[in-house]
């Protein structure tokens, strides 16, 4: 028998954009458990030193094999888990991107740098009883300290320092405890816990109305197979406590659930919920985390002692062992794609995880995709439905407000302004909706016409008050407002209509005794600002919020009873054919902020367009029947979901250069095409042309069925990646692309 030491050959994945893998001997150390996929190993590469995950070891190279270099470190005594590798192949061939680099963002940053896994604990605190119930309560005069040990006393497995502290709790206060002996901490080897499930819940669930009792059993029932469901109940139907009930019963099993969450809802108000609900640990990742408690939070999952983990987009990549379900909340939410680097879709990831771990899958939205919508309707998908609010009030009807030869205040309608003064004279909350940050959407001269461009894109600036300039929000550019037009040198320079940062400002004019809270990118910059708003906002006193998308989204705002849009008719004419579903969907949410709790909603929308038969059928009869007709549009459009797309990008500052490889990519591509079932269109300019001093140019595929586009997208990267013009652009294949810009 050969010495297979001598002729294994071990093909590693490497951070490269290269889609290959590359050959390695094995070096001087060598696995205790010999060499196998899913190692990690430092290999030099180039001139550099990167990590990288062995895929294959096998005993032949394409290349001599005295060419080949030797692996430098093994960092890994057994491979990384098999369901995260398979989810990571998958993905890198579903998206056409390069295994190494796909390997690498699924990682936490450690792994990446090559830290090793073995041996690592951490700390979990424990209340201790304390001797003598008789002894003077040492707690009476720190009521913190005495929540934070009520707390510990309903977590007996001990909580980790980041769940005490989510929960607004000090080092100082744990310390405090420790001192008086009331609690104390243990090191937990990582590999050695195990999940515990004695006591499960902290607080008990609540009783289910027949729709969600309904949703839950069929979830149940069919909990050990793949069983993908449209949850779709209207905002406050309460989707989420169908979540909880969920995930309590597949946890009563020992097995996993994994939750994502859209990148603005990961708030601690979700998280809360939650960790009110199990005393279990509840694993949160989200952007805050330190690099450590990243890595702490893959290798409880991976380890299958993490039984609820919750997170937003790249949540998806954490490894599971022993996973139960997968529940996707606000499944329409346009965070779950990355849009950049490896365009990824984490809901349609999701999809396929669950169909190879033969799991649920629950994908929960009051506005359903119409890609998932389309799923439940032809049967694909079990189609759950909460179409009753758990509060007394249906959501609000939306009454549309012409805008046309109206007076306006800051974007405001006399109609909008008597609404809100209504509002706050009765003690309530308004929202007011407006999709513009900054002061006005661009700045003016009335006497030759001249508009602020951007000198970098096709574009116009944005007028900012606080501080004072123009800014581009396509490529961050500023400028600092002209005194005098910069055609003409008139004076007359006046801003032209309204954004969050004028409409607030007219708001306070009008309501100069009420408080105004901005919410948007430019107000919460700090990271805790949107919380602490939020938190006084929950404390009810009469105010206005004015906010852009960010308030939109899942936050319960019980005291909110008036919703304001100021313009709604940002997506009726755009380009992009999924701008109306999008704005419907957007719409509908924002309305559903309103009269969730005691008292009924209002939701006025103000527009150019009362007339347009969408926004009515929005208004008259809500998202699902428009939703249904939207879709009836794109099948006879042959739009998504009736077709599948990819999307080539091609960028550069030298538009010949971009439009020259553009038009020879979309000729080979049509040669190749040739009595192939797949479209192929352009190259087109990008919506917006010129971005940043760089030329975008689009060429488009399209096909009636994934399996015929997919091989047209692997040529396609295939013929990028061999072409040496290609190395003197950027260009991106994006896979199901969701914008078209
Ligand atoms: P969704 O996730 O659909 O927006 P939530 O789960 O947040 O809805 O529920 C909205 C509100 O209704 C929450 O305050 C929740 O506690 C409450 N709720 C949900 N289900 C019930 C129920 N079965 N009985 C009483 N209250 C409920
Ligand atoms: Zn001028
Ligand atoms: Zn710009």
């Amino acid at each position: 028998m050969p010495n297979p030491a001598l002729s294994t050959v071990l093909r590693v994945a490497l951070p490269s954009p290269l889609r290959r893998l590359f050959d390695y001997l094995p070096g001087r150390e060598v696995p205790s458990q010999g060499w196998q996929p899913g190692l990690r190993v430092r290999v030099p590469f180039g001139r550099r030193e990167v990590v990288g995950v062995v895929i294959e070891c096998t005993t032949h190279s394409e290349l001599p094999l005295a060419k080949l270099r030797p692996i430098g470190a093994v960092l890994d005594e057994t491979p990384l888990p098999s369901d995260w590798l398979w989810l990571c192949r998958f993905t890198a061939r579903y998206y056409q991107h390069s295994l190494g680099d796909t390997l690498h963002q699924a990682m936490p940053a450690l792994m990446r740098q090559g830290h090793r896994l073995v041996g690592r604990t951490h700390t979990l605190w424990q209340s201790i009883d304390s001797a003598s119930e008789k002894q003077p309560d040492p707690l009476a005069r720190a009521p913190r300290q005495a929540a934070l040990r009520e707390m510990l006393q309903q977590h007996p497995h001990g909580l980790a320092g980041r769940a005490i502290y989510a929960q607004g709790f000090t080092r100082e206060q744990l310390r405090a405890l420790q001192e008086k002996g009331l609690v104390a901490s243990r090191e937990v080897t990582l590999a050695a816990a195990h999940p515990d499930t004695g006591k499960l819940l902290a607080t008990p669930a609540l009783p289910l109305n027949r729709e969600q009792a309904v949703a839950l059993a069929a979830l149940h029932e069919r909990r050990d197979d793949f069983h993908p469901c449209l949850l779709e109940g209207v905002t406050g139907s309460g989707k989420t406590e169908v979540y909880l009930q969920l995930i309590e019963a597949i946890a009563r099993q020992g097995r996993q659930s994994l939750v994502l969450v859209p990148e603005i809802g990961l708030t601690p108000q979700t998280l809360a919920r939650f960790r009110q609900r199990f005393c279990v640990p509840v694993v949160a990742l989200h952007s805050g985390l330190t690099d450590h408690e990243r890595l702490d939070a893959w290798e409880a999952a991976a380890s299958g002692r993490a039984l609820i983990i919750i997170g937003t987009r790249s949540a998806l990549f954490t490894p599971l062992a022993n996973p139960g379900a997968i529940i996707v909340d606000e499944e329409h939410d346009g965070s779950y794609k990355q849009h950049d680097g490896l365009r990824y879709h984490a809901r349609d990831l999701a999809v396929a995880r669950a169909h190879h771990h033969r799991i649920p899958l629950v994908l929960g939205s009051a506005t359903p995709s119409l890609e998932s919508l389309q799923q439940a309707l032809s049967g694909n998908y079990q189609h759950l439905r909460l179409t009753q609010r758990a509060s007394r009030f249906p959501p609000a009807k939306l009454e549309l407000v012409d805008l046309r030869h109206r007076p306006r205040q800051g974007g405001l309608t006399p109609t909008a302004i008597e609404a809100i003064k209504t509002t706050l004279g009765a003690g309530h909350q308004v929202l007011v909706f407006i999709n513009r940050r900054g002061f006005a959407p661009t700045l003016a001269c009335h006497a030759c016409g001249w508009l602020a461009e951007c000198h970098q894109c096709d574009a116009r600036m944005t007028l900012h008050r606080h501080p004072p300039l123009l800014a581009c929000h396509h490529c961050d550019s500023r400028r600092a407002l002209p005194d005098a037009c910069p055609d003409c040198g008139s004076g007359d320079l006046r801003a032209l209509g309204s954004g969050t940062e004028r409409t607030e400002e007219t708001l306070q004019g009008l309501f100069p005794k009420v408080t105004v809270h901005r919410i948007d990118r430019d107000s919460t910059r700090r990271r805790d600002s949107f919380e602490q708003i939020l938190k006084e906002i929950q404390r009810g006193a009469p105010c206005l919020l004015v906010g852009t998308q960010m308030l939109a989204k899942g936050h319960h705002l019980p005291h909110v009873t008036l919703v304001v849009v100021v313009n709604a008719d940002g997506g009726l004419y755009a380009a992009d054919f999924r701008a109306l579903e999008h704005s419907a969907q957007l719409l509908e949410q924002v309305a559903g902020r309103a009269g969730r709790a005691a008292h009924p909603g209002r939701v006025l929308v103000q527009t150019l367009h009362p007339d347009d038969p969408h926004l009515r059928l929005l208004a008259e009869q809500g998202y699902a029947p428009l939703a249904r007709q939207l879709l009836e549009e794109r099948r006879a459009a042959k739009l998504p979901p009736f077709c599948f797309m990819a999307l080539l990008r091609i960028e550069s500052p030298k538009e010949a250069a971009a439009l020259a490889l553009a038009q020879q990519a979309a000729q080979a591509l049509r040669d190749w095409l040739t009595d192939r079932p797949v479209r192929c269109l352009g190259p087109v300019p990008a919506p917006m042309e010129r971005r940043q001093n760089r030329y975008h140019l689009h060429v488009m595929l399209a096909a009636d069925k994934r399996s015929q586009l997919h091989p047209a997208a692997n040529w396609l990267s295939q013929w990028l990646q061999a072409n040496p013009e290609a190395r003197k652009v950027r260009w991106s294949l994006d896979i199901d692309p969701q914008s078209l810009s």
